[in-house]
C-alpha cells in the first residue's frame, strides 16, 4: 500500500493528539509515515508514533527547520513528496498546518483541501467551508493530495507500526529563510486541554453575565475534563480572554461534545463550532437560534442548570 505522509505536531518532545488521529486516518487509506520536523524527537515520541501505526518515521532534526517561520516545514514535505512519491500528505488543520498545506501545494503544483472533517477511499474529503455554513465533498484532481484535517475528526486508535526511523536532511532555500523566529515565549500550560484539540468544550456567552460567573462554566468544564470556550460577546466584555473565543474571528473547534451556555447561536459563533459531533445548548430563551443546531437543548437559566449538571457529573465519576 502506498505511503501517506503525516506531519507530526509536537510540543516539548510530545506528540499531540491530532497527529495520532491523522495516523489513524492514514492507516484506513494506506501506510502511514510520520514526518518529524525539528530537533527534540525522543524515544517516547518514536514509540508513540509506532504505537499509532507509523510504518516509517522521517526525522529532519536540524535546528533550522524550526528557526524560520513555517516555510521550512513546507520545503521538507516538498522534498519528501519528490523523493518518496507518497499517495497523499495529511496535516492538522491548525493555523500553522493550513499554511504549511498551502505552501506545499504551491511548491508541488498539487491540489489542497483544508478543513476536512472526514476522509474516505480515494482521498475524497468531507470539507466544511464558508465558515462552516456549507459542507462539500471534494477530491484533489492534480498532483499529490494535500489535506488539512480538523482536530477531533477521527478517534485515535492504536495499531502497531514498524516505526522505522529515517533521517532526512535538506538544504533550505532563501525563501524558506525569509522570516526568522527571534524568541519563543512559553504559554503557561493550564490544567485544561487545549481548546482546538479538546474532545469536550464548554462555552459561555453573554448569558453568563460577568467575569466572576465564568467560574460556573469552568466548574462544568473541569468536571468533564473539558476546555473552556467563550462567545465574542463574552470576550469583548472582558469576561474571558480573547484566546478562548470560538467562532469566525476566534478559534474553530470540532469536539465530540460542545456545550453552549447562554449563547444565542449567531452565524459567526456557529462558524467556529458547528462541526462538533454533539451540541448541547442551555439557554433561557426557547426561540434562541442555537436550538436549531443543538442535538440536545435545555431551556432554563444556566446559573441553575449548569451547577446541577456539574454536581451530577461529579457524582458519577
Ligand atoms: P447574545 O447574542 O447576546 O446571546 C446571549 C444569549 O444568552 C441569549 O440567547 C439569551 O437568551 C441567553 N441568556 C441570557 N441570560 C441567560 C441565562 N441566565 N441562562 C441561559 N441563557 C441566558 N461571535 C462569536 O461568538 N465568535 C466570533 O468569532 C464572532 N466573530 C464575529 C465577526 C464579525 C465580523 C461580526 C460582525 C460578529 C462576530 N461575532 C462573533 C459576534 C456575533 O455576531 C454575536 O454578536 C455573538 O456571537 C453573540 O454572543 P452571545 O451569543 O454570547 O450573546
Amino acid at each position: 500500500m502506498s505511503e501517506i505522509l503525516v506531519l507530526v505536531e509536537h510540543v516539548d518532545g510530545e506528540v499531540k493528539k491530532v497527529t495520532l488521529e491523522l495516523l489513524t486516518l492514514a492507516r484506513s487509506l494506506g501506510t502511514p509515515a510520520a514526518v518529524w520536523a525539528g530537533p527534540g524527537i525522543t524515544d517516547g515520541a518514536k514509540a508513540r508514533l509506532a504505537e499509532y501505526s507509523a510504518d516509517k518515521i522521517y526525522v529532519a532534526g536540524a535546528d533550522e527547520i524550526v528557526d524560520y517561520v513555517v516555510a521550512p516545514k513546507a520545503e521538507l514535505l516538498a522534498h519528501l513528496v519528490a523523493d518518496k512519491s507518497p499517495a497523499a500528505v495529511l496535516v492538522a488543520a491548525t493555523t500553522e498546518g493550513k499554511e504549511v498545506a498551502g505552501r506545499l501545494a504551491v511548491k508541488t503544483g498539487s491540489g489542497v483541501i483544508t478543513d476536512a472533517v472526514g476522509l474516505g477511499e480515494g482521498f475524497v474529503a468531507d470539507q466544511s467551508i464558508f465558515g462552516g455554513g456549507v459542507n462539500v465533498r471534494s477530491k484533489v484532481s492534480k498532483g499529490t493530495p494535500i489535506i488539512a484535517v480538523r482536530p477531533n475528526s477521527t478517534a485515535p486508535e492504536a495499531a502497531a507500526g514498524a516505526g522505522t526511523e529515517e533521517q532526512v536532511s535538506i538544504t533550505l532555500t532563501g525563501s524558506a529563510r525569509a522570516a526568522r523566529v527571534l524568541e519563543r515565549v512559553k504559554q503557561e500550560k493550564g490544567a485544561r486541554p487545549e481548546l482546538t484539540e479538546a474532545a469536550i468544550v464548554v462555552s459561555g456567552g453573554r448569558g453568563v453575565g460577568s467575569a466572576e460567573n465564568f467560574s460556573v462554566i469552568e466548574g462544568l468544564a473541569d468536571a468533564l475534563g473539558a476546555a473552556v470556550g467563550a462567545s465574542r460577546a463574552a470576550t469583548d466584555a472582558g469576561w474571558y480572554p480573547h484566546q478562548f473565543q470560538v467562532g469566525q474571528t476566534g478559534k474553530t473547534v470540532s469536539p465530540q461534545l460542545y456545550i453552549a451556555a447562554g449563547i444565542s447561536g449567531a452565524i459567526q459563533h456557529r462558524a467556529g463550532m458547528q462541526t462538533a459531533k454533539t451540541i448541547v445548548a442551555i439557554n433561557k430563551d426557547p426561540e434562541a437560534p442555537i436550538f436549531e443546531l443543538a442535538d440536545y437543548g435545555v431551556v432554563g437559566d444556566l446559573h441553575q442548570v449548569v451547577p446541577q449538571l456539574t454536581d451530577e457529573v461529579t457524582k458519577r465519576k
